[in-house]
């Protein structure tokens, strides 16, 4: 049994308008869509913080604000491929 876990490719990471882009890292989208059909399982991670979270710069940490909760910064990234027609397909989630 293979098991994929995807983590935390989101909008806020991968996408160049994200809080905290990682230049380059748009194309893991893809290469996750490349490989997805050959898992059994396919795990999905999610960066998720409260707005006032202690990692972010104006409370106290190091990072700014970025991925918080209930904002497009959450979402999956798609590197202008659709992760949920692919989801949908796989029967892991209905619309
Ligand atoms: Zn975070």
């Amino acid at each position: 049994m293979k098991t994929l876990v995807v983590v935390d490719v989101q909008h806020d990471f991968a996408s160049p308008d994200g809080a905290l882009y990682v230049k380059g890292s748009e194309i893991i989208a893809n290469k996750v869509l490349e490989v997805i059909k050959d898992f059994d399982h396919v795990v999905f991670t999610l960066d998720f913080h409260p707005i006032n979270h202690c990692s972010f710069v104006e409370n106290g940490g190091i990072w700014p604000a970025h991925c918080v909760a209930y904002t497009e910064g959450t979402a999956y990234f798609d590197g202008g491929i659709r992760y949920g027609e692919i989801l949908e397909e796989l029967g892991v989630v209905k619309y």
